[in-house]
């Protein structure tokens, strides 16, 4: 599917990352730009390309934007351990409001424009709370796959590097 040509193309364009975090359970962190900081969800087995697969993600709390640029190892404390830049590009919504307040309502779809993830993608709230919990499913359309990308391509989209090249 090409972007919907007007307004939503028009704006400029709005980033996602996602990086590989070796803390002291493995996991992606998916990060959305919106209104200016990264909205951040912890996705325990990474996103799949296959529309059959729910993946489990626990928003955590912002990320500044500069922080999507990082890669490397955390020396000490929360988060500590290797982080690389699995996937990044950018992306739009696709919901008939913007990005935050379909998030507000607990389900936003988007379609990613990565260098591994690609297409149509939503989130949906599954708990309220504390911690949020919510899906992060792909959405069936031609870039829909099967396989996911996540075990056959582990190394950074910047470097080339694997978390085990850090280790
Ligand atoms: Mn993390």
């Amino acid at each position: 599917m090409t972007p919907t040509p007007g307004v939503r193309a028009a704006r400029a364009a709005t980033r996602f990352v996602v990086q590989q975090h070796d803390a002291t359970t493995l996991h992606y962190d998916f990060r959305l730009e919106v209104e200016g900081v990264l909205r951040s969800w912890a996705v325990p087995k990474g996103p799949s390309m296959n529309p059959a697969d729910k993946r489990l993600a626990i928003e955590v709390e912002d990320h500044s934007m500069g922080w999507g640029e990082f890669e490397g190892r955390i020396g000490a404390g929360y988060g500590k351990g290797a982080v690389i830049v699995w996937d990044r590009g950018t992306y739009e919504g696709l919901d008939d409001v913007p990005v935050a307040a379909a998030l507000a309502r607990g389900r936003a779809s988007f379609r990613l424009h990565g260098e591994k993830l690609r297409g149509g993608f939503a989130l949906v709230r599954t708990r309220a709370g504390a911690k949020p919990q919510w899906l992060l499913i792909k959405r069936r359309d031609e870039e829909a796959d099967g396989e996911g990308p996540v075990g056959d391509r582990p190394a950074s989209v910047v470097s080339g590097r694997t978390l085990e090249d850090l280790r």
